[in-house]
């Protein structure tokens, strides 16, 4: 046993416990965790198919390595989701976002609405908007700079996650440019940091059977590269619960490892459930051997292993309260998470998959999840600067807290997809001119009655 003496003596004699109660296997690799060693592949293998009685010293084991780094405070970033187009030329088995552009639901947000929303979070008190969205056919090449450029003259000091891996090398292969120019054109136009989306399982079989025609392996891991060769920083994330076998979900957490021994450029680690019930690869029975998603008890293991593996690479691992909900994205703070991720305001890509834990948490129930798995709630940077640390709750309640009471001013998915005046038209980029929702709702209600919201 390896724990340092300075840990919780309570800690250490449960953790010695229930070590001592597994199987000789996964104590031996447990052990090994303890003590700093690299979790090898195989290894992780044999951690993602631990039973119940493993299940509890796989999840003290994080917890005790999440505590070593982290200590007793977990994170989270207040931000907007701004998915400001649906329109895509692929077809992603696992995507109910995405529209044809020829179907009638295919939306393209006005740059002024864009503006407006990201205006609209930085004065309710968001420090990062996350830009992502379909890929749109036809697409000017130059769009995400463009759009970067646009929003950083609006709102400076706003930090822009945006534009995932696929995205970066679709605006590179339509400007007819590599992906080193377009991401350092990102950088000069001011984005702050990449999101590791587009990864799912970083595997080419699993990738070939559930979105023939997406990203690469080695596309993604060139993007993710090139973008920290360049200082720009990226998240990174699995997609999970669908096709993919404990081995590859150990191949994928290796590759994420990898990656970050290169140039140490990865800030966070999320795993994602795959959100079943609108999928159409799930709908169309479309990959045979196809999970409605990952169990309780899968999802538990996926963080565990996740801070075993990435243990000495990658400090946050985060849980999507999105993807498994409040309930079980709280108790994953017991099996190695410190960052329970961002109030996103307009959530939608879950959402339109089946997920059913709304668009929007406000800061004071992300900061209750916390206080209430008897740790200390902390407000971040999206690059895990501690902004404020929250010893004790806020006499009043923040601007987001108040605006979250009415959730609908932000605009929904299932809004969004029916406004005619957003409807995508085959525009190569977003127009300048477009009304802005606010506006639309004015010139609704002053018509015929409110039929927007
Ligand atoms: S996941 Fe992204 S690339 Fe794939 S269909 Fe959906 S929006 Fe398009």
């Amino acid at each position: 046993m390896t724990i340092d003496d300075n840990e919780v003596p309570y800690l250490y004699q449960a953790v010695e416990n229930l070590i001592d109660t597994t199987n000789p296997k996964v104590a031996r690799i447990l052990d090994r965790a303890l003590s700093g060693s690299e979790i090898t592949i195989d290894e992780g293998e044999i951690l993602f198919g631990t039973d119940s009685v493993g299940l509890l010293a796989l999840m003290a084991t994080a917890d005790v390595l999440r505590r070593r780094v982290n200590g007793d405070t977990v994170t989270y970033v207040v931000n907007r989701n701004i998915n400001f187009t649906n329109v895509c030329i692929k077809h992603c088995g696992f995507c109910a976002f995405s529209r044809d552009h020829r179907e009638e639901e295919g939306y393209l947000l006005p740059l002024n609405e864009i503006i407006r929303r990201a205006q609209e979070a930085w004065d309710l008190g968001a420090t990062e908007i996350c830009v992502q969205a379909g890929l749109p056919p036809k697409m000017e090449g130059s769009l995400y700079i463009d759009l970067t450029r646009e929003i950083k003259k609006a709102i400076p000091q706003m930090h822009i996650h945006g534009f995932s891996p696929e995205e970066v090398l679709y605006g590179s292969i339509r400007s007819k440019s590599t992906v080193i120019d377009y991401l350092q054109g990102l950088k000069e136009a001011g984005i702050g940091s990449l999101p590791g989306t587009s990864a799912e399982i970083l595997v080419q079989e699993v990738r070939d059977k559930i979105s023939p025609g997406r990203i690469t392996v080695e596309q993604w891991q060139n993007v993710i590269l090139t973008a920290h060769e360049l200082g720009i920083p990226t998240t990174s994330t699995i997609m999970f619960g669908h096709v993919e076998t404990h081995r590859e979900r150990a191949t994928h957490l290796d590759k994420i490892r990898e990656i970050q021994k290169v140039h140490y450029g990865i800030t966070e680690f999320v795993p994602l459930s795959f959100v079943h019930s609108e999928a159409p690869m799930w709908q169309q029975n479309l990959v045979e051997g196809i999970q409605p998603g990952a169990t309780g008890l899968d999802v538990v293991k996926m963080h565990a292993v996740s801070r075993i593996m990435l243990n000495n690479f990658v400090d946050n691992i985060q849980c999507s309260w999105v993807k498994e909900g409040p309930k079980l994205a709280q108790m994953l703070l017991a099996a190695g998470c410190n960052d329970v991720g961002g109030t996103l305001i307009n959530e939608s890509i879950s959402t339109s998959a089946g997920a059913q834990y709304g668009q929007l948490v406000p800061p004071s129930e992300l900061r209750h999840w916390i206080r209430d798995m008897g740790r200390v709630p902390a407000r971040r940077s999206t690059l895990y600067k501690l902004e404020t640390v929250y010893e004790e709750e806020p006499l009043n309640l923040e601007p987001l807290d108040i605006a979250a009471a009415d959730p609908m001013r932000f605009g929904s998915y299932d809004q969004l997809i029916k406004l005619e005046p957003f409807r995508y038209e085959g525009q190569r980029a977003p127009s300048l001119k477009g009304p802005t929702l606010p506006e639309l709702v004015q010139m609704d209600s002053a018509s015929k009655g409110s039929k927007l919201v």
